[in-house]
């Protein structure tokens, strides 16, 4: 039996929802397929007894009123519907660095003035590094929208090192190190990150920080509250196994190798590697294409360790701390093999108990390299060994923490983990990479991958194309959808939403 679409979305992360809630507002019959049980990739919480474990999502920026991710949840028609913290003004990012803490505050003048106080010498430095995340930022906003454009060209940024710019800056070494500190957002690597990835991600959240309050799965659910009210379909269980092509068209996508469904467009929100290896095979997409597409080198994934506190223990902290434990806040691959010297820590609290924290995310770099012994297995078939390692690699992470003068140890009621094994086999990120694929700023172009495929009717959307990261996917979104309904007729409709 065959169902026919107009659009077939393949993925329910971010991108492939906001896809399907674009479309079917604008008119056409979209199926949004998700291969897991949960929906919303990166985006899903899952519950163990009773407690919301988010995956992907810590917080989010550029949500204040007026800014252009908040813009975007209104035209969805989900923002009324979301429960949000906004961050610590003060301080919504701490960084610890050699022992001493420093503090990133929301809004320009805050933000300058709180670092100028613990580095007085370089407050001029500071005013001109906020100027050049604006200058980024800035490249995307609501009056742009309102005028017809998603967004403005920043290739010189994406050709522009993120460390190299900040010591362009500064010569003082505390300070470079300072400002780069939150480098595990983007998987940031010295040698690699580009200022563009860099700011756009900062200057969101030096916009306007915010924390989804009971888990950052009421994103996803509102998006096919959106998509179902618009007469879409949206289906979980359903992995599509084959992307059928006959004469050089796609014709529609293989569900779990047996039921057929067919539709005009398809478009993909897996890792464009995935795309590529479920596509039928065809003279349009080359052999050169498909090994460039494979070579692209994805970030870092993350190992996050989830520690349930014991009921009313520990006070919550409305902000992130950042702790490093090496010279140098960039990861470094070689040295941090098997060892544990950056870590990001992000607390929960529940919106009926919001004075305590509920759940604590330490998230760290971790490289799929380290998994080598279980890189063949599937979630349910790791074993006892696997179970061992993660234990390990807590314990290494808590006994840094104490080194950092954080000792959650009397608060614990239970921990759970995930590795990027975990990532790779859930959302179906190539080598449990946690943000995709780099553009690296030495040829970013190389790592671009275009939301038009080879074919003339399957596009891309997700965090692979451009920025990750709920901003970044958002505006991918949009330029994939553009290809349908053009490009200054979206913006103006979401500008003025
Ligand atoms: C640990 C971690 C922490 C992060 N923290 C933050 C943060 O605090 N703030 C922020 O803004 N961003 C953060 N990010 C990044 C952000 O979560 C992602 O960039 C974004 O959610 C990716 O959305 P996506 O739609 O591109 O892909 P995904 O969320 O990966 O969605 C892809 C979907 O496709 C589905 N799929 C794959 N193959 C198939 C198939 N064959 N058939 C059907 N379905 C399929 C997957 O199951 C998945 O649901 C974090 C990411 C990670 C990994």
């Amino acid at each position: 039996m065959s169902s026919k679409y107009d659009i077939i979305i393949i993925g329910s992360g971010l991108g492939g929802l906001e896809c399907g809630a674009i479309l079917s507002k604008e008119g056409y019959n979209v199926c949004v397929l998700e291969k897991n049980a949960l929906f919303g990739g990166c985006f899903q919480t899952y519950s163990r007894k009773g407690h919301l474990l988010d995956t992907g999502i810590h917080y989010v920026g550029s949500l204040d009123e007026g800014q252009v991710l908040n813009q975007c949840f209104h035209y969805f028609g989900i923002w009324n519907q979301l429960r949000l913290q906004r961050l610590d003004e003060d301080a919504f990012d701490q960084i610890r660095y050699n022992g001493t803490d420093y503090h990133y505050a929301m809004g320009y003048p805050r933000f300058v003035d709180t670092l100028a106080q613990a580095f007085p010498q370089e407050r001029e430095a500071i005013g001109r590094y906020a100027e050049q995340l604006q200058a980024v930022g800035n490249l995307i906003g609501v009056e742009h929208l309102k005028q017809g454009i998603i967004a403005q060209r920043g290739i010189d940024y994406f050709c522009t090192p993120a460390a190299g710019l900040i010591a362009d800056l500064t010569a003082n070494p505390t300070l470079q190190n300072v400002l780069a500190g939150s480098g595990l957002l983007y998987g940031g690597l010295r040698e690699r990150s580009s200022f563009y990835e860099h700011a756009m991600i900062n200057h969101s959240y030096i916009e306007g920080a915010y924390r989804f309050v009971d888990g950052s799965m009421q994103v996803p659910l509102e998006l096919i509250r959106t998509i179902r009210a618009h007469g879409g379909t949206v289906r979980n269980r359903s992995e599509v196994t084959r992307i059928i092509v006959e004469e050089e068209r796609v014709k529609g996508v293989l569900v779990d190798g047996e039921e057929r469904l067919e539709s005009r467009f398809v478009i993909s929100d897996m890792h464009p590697c995935r795309t590529l290896d479920t596509l039928d095979k065809c003279r349009s997409i080359k052999h050169a294409y498909t090994s460039r597409i494979h070579s692209l080198e994805n970030t870092y994934g993350i190992f996050t360790l989830y520690l349930v506190m014991k009921e009313r223990s520990l006070p919550y902290r409305n902000q992130n701390l950042y702790l490093h434990g090496a010279d140098e806040v960039w990861y470094d691959k070689e040295r941090g093999m098997g060892r544990t010297a950056h870590c990001m820590i992000s607390m929960q609290a529940s919106s009926t108990e919001s004075e305590y924290a509920s759940v604590v995310s330490i998230l760290t770099p971790m490289y799929i390299d380290e998994l080598s012994a279980w890189k063949d297995t599937l979630p349910e078939q790791r074993g006892e060994s696997y179970q061992a390692f993660k234990r390990r690699k807590a314990e290494q992470l808590l006994h840094f923490l104490k080194g950092q003068g954080v000792d959650f140890g009397p608060y614990i009621a239970e921990m759970y983990s995930s590795t990027p094994l975990s990532y790779r086999d859930y959302t179906g990120t190539e080598e449990g990479s946690a943000y995709g694929i780099i553009k690296d700023y030495h040829c970013p172009q190389i790592g671009f991958v275009s939301t038009r495929s080879k074919l003339p009717n399957l596009f891309h959307t997700g965090q692979n194309l451009n920025v990750h990261g709920a901003l970044g996917v958002t505006l991918t979104a949009l330029l994939t959808c553009a290809e349908f309904v053009g490009g200054e007729y979206l913006a103006k409709k979401i500008g003025n939403a």
